[in-house]
């Protein structure tokens, strides 16, 4: 049965391959099409959108950063997450497309919002691992914060540690000429990659994001309680900022706040929304802490 057949090769490991499977066959097809899709859709500037969410300052109290995460509403399947369309840009050569895409929308979006007087608001945008192996992410940036006029301090990089493996010296020079243009670096889903320490202290960073696995059980599980102190001290000590994500509860809050660390993002604040919403839901000067603290 095709059915049982695709459902048991889920189940039974990566490297397993079904022949005749009528369903894998129905699967590249759809597959093919969101490619083409997607390509469409950036040429015609049609469909991609970024949603943001806020990054919370735990001393001020105030809105800190935004983090710009790229939506695809796409003209059959609706409104996608990155993570039914990312994989596919990065498989198929395009991902440098899509991520500059979003990094001139969230230039474009700094400069309203300085209009609007959120100043010294700061927009995080992701960065796929692959754009960190070739040598024009610097130049295509510093042609972008010219044509746009967007000030590079206002803009951070998010890249994971996946994506600083392959060529750990080639990172290193890529991100330290990117930083020299103005941006400010940070490592994102900390913890969930591999020999992070090696190399932690040769990176030029300037914020730790803890991965949301960690926080998820923070206030209930004993292991992560250290670990997550753990690593807010090693930031520290390395005078990183640390951002908890995925903060859902004021539990897991006031454990963060305890310990140190300097800034929070999740769904406690707000899920991923319209620049619109953020406006309205975050005036500027707003103080979300104290909502949030109040439970109001
Ligand atoms: P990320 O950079 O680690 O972004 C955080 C993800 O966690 C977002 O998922 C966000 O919606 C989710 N999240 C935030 N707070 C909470 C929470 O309190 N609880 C839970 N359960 N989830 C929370 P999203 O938007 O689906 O993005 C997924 C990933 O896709 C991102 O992970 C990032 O790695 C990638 N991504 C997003 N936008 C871009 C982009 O423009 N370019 C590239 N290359 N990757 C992107
Ligand atoms: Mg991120
Ligand atoms: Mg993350
Ligand atoms: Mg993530």
């Amino acid at each position: 049965h095709a059915d049982l057949a695709l459902y048991q090769s889920k189940g039974s490991g990566r490297n397993v391959v079904h022949f005749f499977n009528p369903h894998l066959k129905q699967k590249a097809s759809f597959e093919l099409q969101l490619e083409e899709d997607l390509r469409l859709a950036l040429q015609q500037d049609s469909g991609l959108l970024l949603y943001y969410q806020p990054i919370i300052d735990l001393r001020s109290g105030t809105l800190s950063k935004l983090e710009a995460l790229v939506r695809w509403h796409h003209p059959q399947h609706g409104l996608l997450t990155p993570d039914r369309f990312i994989a596919i840009a990065e498989a198929n050569g395009f991902i440098d497309l899509l991520d500059h895409w979003v990094l001139r929308s969230a230039c474009l979006d700094l400069n309203n919002l300085e209009h609007m007087g959120y100043s010294g608001l700061k927009i995080a945008v992701n960065c796929s691992a692959l754009n960190l192996g070739t040598d024009q992410l610097p130049g295509r940036i510093e042609q972008l914060l010219r044509s746009t006029h967007c000030p590079a301090h206002c803009l951070e990089l998010e890249v994971t540690e996946s994506a600083l493996l392959s060529n750990i010296n080639r990172a290193i020079g890529l991100l330290e000429s990117i930083r020299a243009l103005g941006l400010s670096l940070s490592i994102d889903d900390f913890g969930t990659g591999y020999s992070s320490l090696a190399y932690l202290r040769r990176l030029p960073l300037d914020t730790l994001k803890i991965d949301r696995s960690f926080i998820q059980d923070v206030v209930n599980s004993s292991p992560d309680r250290e670990i997550v102190h753990a690593i807010i001290a090693m930031a520290h000590a390395l005078h990183l900022k640390v951002v908890a994500e995925g903060v859902e509860t004021v539990e897991q809050l006031a454990f963060l706040q305890e310990r140190g660390c300097d800034q929070v993002q999740g769904y406690l604040f707000s899920k991923p929304v319209p620049l619109a919403e953020i406006i309205s839901l975050f005036p500027p000067h707003y103080r979300p802490l104290e909502r949030v603290a109040s439970g109001s």
